[in-house]
């Protein structure tokens, strides 16, 4: 263990309770619309098995019951474009009656908006237009930057060159979308990568203020046998996550409970979201179940911290108006949160 690492991991938990008083989450409905991608990550575990892309009618009832299981946020998650991968993807669009998985989007994203529901979307490497206009219908936006470090695990993969990562974070900044992002770990990276990584996310923050979350995502083997990469040590993401805290400092830091199922490790270094809590099974994660509301407040009340939900969108960034006009009208119905 490095010297005076407890120290650091304690202290950032103390720096954690000076800037949050409370512990969010967000309740959400997953939607994953499909598992082409135009990657191959060595550690996915998302893209195996027969290629699909839910219709319609699949999303629809998703969402719907997302709605009846009380979901605030539908949380659209897909490979990154799909059109790319070369799998005949644009035919099965076809048979849907699409051109382009872009404007099959916008009508999902308006399904998800006319059922009072929150999108918030995490498109991967899109063109800076389909971003912006992707944002137009979500509370917020996700795209991790996952490491600055060019690793083995992203040969082949043109969606995970960092330099393009960071322009299009930094595109969000300057048109104002609230943005989730976060790091990868034990995925090959080593400590200076990920110090760097979570220097760079706070440089960018201070020039635009726009990162509202930070996720600590700790790699985890599951479903798949070809998954590469062994589970990361759950002590070598506890202490990410306390470096990120002294980084990153007053910025949220999300790690989801359904991979840490003692929290209190996590509590101590300085988390202050759990991110979202599903009202359907993780599809990345498939064999991890998310703990129930009522579950996860047990667990935050025995360590004397207040569990507290969340909108997908900050209340900093609805003060500043980075709202659009669709999202706005949603907004206003959940304001009791
Ligand atoms: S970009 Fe995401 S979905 Fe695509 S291969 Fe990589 S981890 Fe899997």
């Amino acid at each position: 263990m490095v010297v005076g690492l407890v120290d650091v991991v304690e202290k950032a938990g103390l720096l954690r309770d000076r800037f949050f008083g409370e512990i969010t989450y967000c309740r959400n409905v997953f939607v994953p619309v499909t598992n082409v991608c135009r990657n191959s990550c060595g550690y996915c575990g998302f893209c195996g098995g027969e290629y699909y892309l839910m219709s319609p009618s699949e999303v629809y009832d998703v969402l719907v019951e997302g709605v009846r299981g009380g979901a605030v946020e539908a949380l659209f998650t897909f490979g990154e474009r799909p059109e790319e991968a070369g799998c005949g993807f644009s035919r099965i669009l076809g048979e849907y009656g699409y051109g382009s998985f872009t404007d099959y989007l916008v009508d999902l994203f308006e399904m998800a908006l006319d059922l009072g529901l929150l999108p918030h979307t995490n498109p991967g490497l899109v063109s800076k237009s389909d971003f912006k206009l992707y944002s137009r219908y979500n509370a917020s936006m996700g795209l991790m930057l996952e490491s600055t470090a060019t690793l083995p695990v992203h040969e082949g993969c043109p969606g995970k060159a960092p330099e393009k990562r960071i322009e299009l974070i930094e595109f969000a900044g300057q048109e104002k979308i609230p943005l989730t992002t976060g790091i990868l770990v034990g995925v090959g990276e080593t400590w200076l990568d990920r110090l760097k990584s979570l220097r760079k996310i706070k440089e960018i923050d201070d020039r635009y203020g726009h990162i509202q979350e930070v996720i600590i995502q700790g790699h985890n083997k599951h479903r798949l046998a070809e998954t590469q990469h062994p589970s990361v040590d759950e002590e070598v993401v506890v202490k990410t996550i306390a470096i990120a805290r002294h980084i990153l400092k007053d910025i949220e830091i999300q790690a989801p409970p359904n991979l840490h199922p003692d929290i209190k490790p996590l509590l101590t270094a300085g988390i202050s979201d759990l991110g979202g809590i599903s009202t359907t099974k993780d599809h990345i994660n498939p064999s991890k179940e998310w703990p129930t509301p009522n579950q996860l407040k047990e667990k935050i009340d025995q360590h004397g911290y207040i569990l507290k939900e969340r909108l997908p969108i900050y209340p900093e960034y609805i003060e500043k108006g980075w709202v659009s006009k669709h999202v706005k009208k949603n907004l206003d119905k959940n304001n009791e949160i």
